[in-house]
């Protein structure tokens, strides 16, 4: 439906999607959102997949939303409707209760990356201040919590190092990782087609047949959790062939030899071996890669969910650095980052180890800088990751938990373990939108605000800080996230007024040395409407390349990285690798998109992608329903046959409640990021039994 002017308002916001940060106008008539059109952001261009022009504004709207707080009885294990006085009492009596009789560390909150910077803020603020305590995290932990880690130890800074402009305009080459932009981000998708339209080579590595590798040079089909493998032969060949970067190896790094030393073992054959690709296409895809002026590396959640994952990101800092690509226009190394703000949760502290910025919670100054600032003494003990909350839980550990956004339930690995784990609390108190399968377990559900409902900040991947702004308001009593957060705090005894978010984005800055320089003042006025931090002072115009001219860790680390194979492989009982992604018409949980009827009648069911040879053997039919199992469930899919997937291999989206892949999926943890190895686990497919 088209509208004229002046029926409508026009209020510019950012996609609370994917970490693209598409800048679109909501469309508003009679307080109601009923359209949503790109405009010229500056990661868009105008531009907008179908999660933004329709997903956007429908579920803002929709009748599923909560609408007031809600105490469960656990004797019937039905919710009732409270007052916010009652529920707000209840929660706070009880954390301080489960404080007092257990201690701090019982305790913990997750925020969440669906968030504004603001909310993200507050929860990770409560957490230390009222629980007392580091046990806060956020759902990077089990997406780039691999890529904060990896390019922080190679690089000194865990984000994007180049803006998405730059890596998809005027480049020579690119090499395309574990990352699937058509569906995941679009955007970024349309930009790469773009760029190879106008001459750019692109190299995809990833086990699946992507929309991209039609565009291909060269499509390095590899086996799911080798990636560390095919980057040590990348690297084994820069060196055999001449093509390293000499100059910036002495000048800018450090650890060469020792790289050096072991990737001497991975020649093309004995990585093509491992890799299942063939060596003459490893052989071109580095000469490619090393000989393109500019050529960024780009890669997403097939490099970083595994529990090799750290090591894996590692791996790619090594192989920019070998060829020089780091620190200039064009190259870099580039993770997409998924939800619309998880850099935003990250920056802002919502970590067991860092408080906002990166700084250690470990690091005496940096402590008392904080507990003067919020006038109480802080823990100085690192607290525990998400993916650890888990089975301390399980353990008696932990007693109570705070969910701000996330549903672990079904985003996790290994939903058993979930639910055991949850259901094992004390405690436990949602803060939600919708009616979630982790609400569903909470005691107490506390109905906040979505993104059209408030102002505030979202970061993109590439460290940028845009505007969300407040375009409707709806009927309900339902209340600020911010605002439930602080009344919280007062309840449990800390004296934390309501703010509006430019003064919460403040207070974070002021405190925060790489957003010193940015305000809402800033953004407003700014070209683009947006900085990127690094932004020192209030003339300080962003940093849009990182690592110009020195690292941020001083040199750069060459991190000698080691091939190992998955945790679980393939066997008798379990011969098929299943390995998980994300399609085009869904983000994540579903929870948002699950409410855009157009959406759900494009894709509104589970399926899994067989190879045809397997499906031959095992006697499948084309859109047959199937049972895929693992070790740690089993669940009933609809298959779907092609050589997308290699003989042995097949993938599932994980957004679909009706077959989720997560009852299956594989819980082992990376040892640094305590990311789990979604990408890789042993499944068996059968014919459901005839009726
Ligand atoms: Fe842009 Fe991502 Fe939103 Fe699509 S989902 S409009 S690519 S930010």
């Amino acid at each position: 439906k088209t509208y004229r002017s002046w029926e409508i308002q026009r209020v510019r916001t950012t996609c609370p999607h994917c970490a693209v940060g598409c800048q679109y106008d909501l469309l508003v008539k009679n307080n109601k959102l009923v359209g949503a059109q790109g405009v010229d952001g500056p990661s868009n261009g105008g531009r907008l997949c179908v999660k933004g022009r329709f997903g956007s504004y429908k579920f803002v709207m929709s009748d599923d939303r909560l609408t007031d707080p809600l105490i469960k009885d656990r004797a019937t294990g039905k919710f009732r409707k409270a007052s916010w006085d009652e529920a707000l009492d209840l929660v706070a009596s009880k954390f301080m209760a489960l404080k007092r009789q257990y201690g701090a560390d019982s305790l913990a909150g997750f925020a969440c990356s669906r968030s504004t910077n603001e909310d993200i803020y507050m929860v990770q603020k409560m957490v230390r201040t009222c629980f007392g305590t580091n046990n806060t995290d956020n759902c990077a932990r089990v997406c780039h919590s691999a890529s904060v880690e990896g390019l922080a130890k190679t690089l000194g800074s865990g984000a994007m190092t180049n803006p998405i402009y730059d890596i998809t305009h005027d480049v020579e080459a690119i090499l395309l990782i574990g990352s699937n932009p058509e569906e995941a981000h679009p955007v970024v998708g349309m930009q790469i087609r773009e760029a190879v339209r106008k001459g750019a080579k692109l190299i995809v590595v990833d086990p699946r047949d992507i929309g991209l590798t039609r565009q291909a040079d060269i499509h390095l089909k590899l086996r799911p959790g080798t990636n560390i493998a095919f980057a040590n032969g990348m690297c084994h060949i820069f060196i055999k062939e001449g093509l390293i970067d000499e100059k910036f190896i002495a000048e800018r790094t450090e650890g060469f030899q020792a790289l050096k030393k072991i990737v001497k073992d991975y020649t093309p054959e004995r990585v093509a071996k491992i890799c299942n690709i063939d060596p003459d296409d490893l052989r071109a895809a580095a000469r490619i890669y090393a000989t393109a002026k500019t050529a960024p590396i780009i890669y997403c959640l097939g490099v970083t969910e595994h529990s090799t994952g750290t090591e894996g990101v590692m791996s790619m800092s090594n192989m920019a650095m070998m060829v020089g690509k780091l620190g200039r226009k064009g190259c870099g190394v580039n993770p997409l980052r998924g939800q619309n703000n998880v850099q935003g949760a990250c920056d802002m502290g919502a970590s067991p180890t860092q408080y906002p910025g990166y700084q250690p919670v470990t690091n005496p100054e940096i402590r008392a800088k904080f507990e003067k600032a919020w006038g109480v003494p802080l823990p100085s003990e690192v607290g525990l990751h998400a993916t650890d909350v888990f089975p301390a839980a399980i353990r008696g550990e932990i007693k109570g938990l705070y969910i701000c956004g996330e549903d672990p339930v079904v985003t996790d690995p290994d939903t058993h373990h979930v639910i055991k784990a949850l259901s094992a609390l004390d405690f436990l108190v949602v803060q939600e939108l919708f009616m979630t399968e982790t609400a569903l377990l909470a005691d107490v559900v506390l109905p906040g605000r979505s993104y059209a409902e408030k102002d505030g900040t979202f970061t993109n991947t590439e460290r940028r800080v845009q505007r969300v702004r407040k375009a409707v308001t709806l009927p309900g009593n339902s209340r600020l996230d911010t605002d439930i957060l602080c009344d919280l705090m007062r309840r449990m005894g800390y004296n934390q007024p309501n703010l509006s978010a430019a003064e919460i984005f403040n207070e974070m800055a002021s405190l925060t040395p790489s957003f010193y320089g940015i305000s809402y003042e800033r953004l407003e006025n700014e070209p683009t409407k947006s900085l990127q931090w690094p932004c020192t002072d209030k003339y300080h115009s962003g940093t849009s390349i990182m690592h110009t001219g020195k690292f941020t860790r001083g040199l750069g680390l060459f991190y000698p990285t080691v091939y190992t194979p998955a945790q679980e492989l393939p066997d008798k009982e379990y011969p098929l690798m299943l390995t998980t992604g994300r399609i085009l018409y869904h983000y994540n949980t579903r929870a948002m998109t699950g409410k855009t009827e157009g959406l759900m009648e494009i894709a509104g069911h589970s399926f899994i992608e067989i190879n045809t040879k397997d499906a031959e053997h095992l006697g499948i039919r084309q859109g047959e329903r199937i049972t895929v199992s693992s070790r740690r469930g089993s669940i009933t899919s609809e298959a779907r046959i092609s050589d997308k997937t290699n003989p042995g291999e097949c993938w599932m989206p994980f957004h679909f409640p009706d077959g989720d892949c997560n009852w299956l999926t594989n819980a082992a943890l990376d040892q640094f990021a305590r990311i789990p190895e979604y990408k890789v686990c042993a499944c068996r497919i059968e014919k459901l039994p005839e009726e």
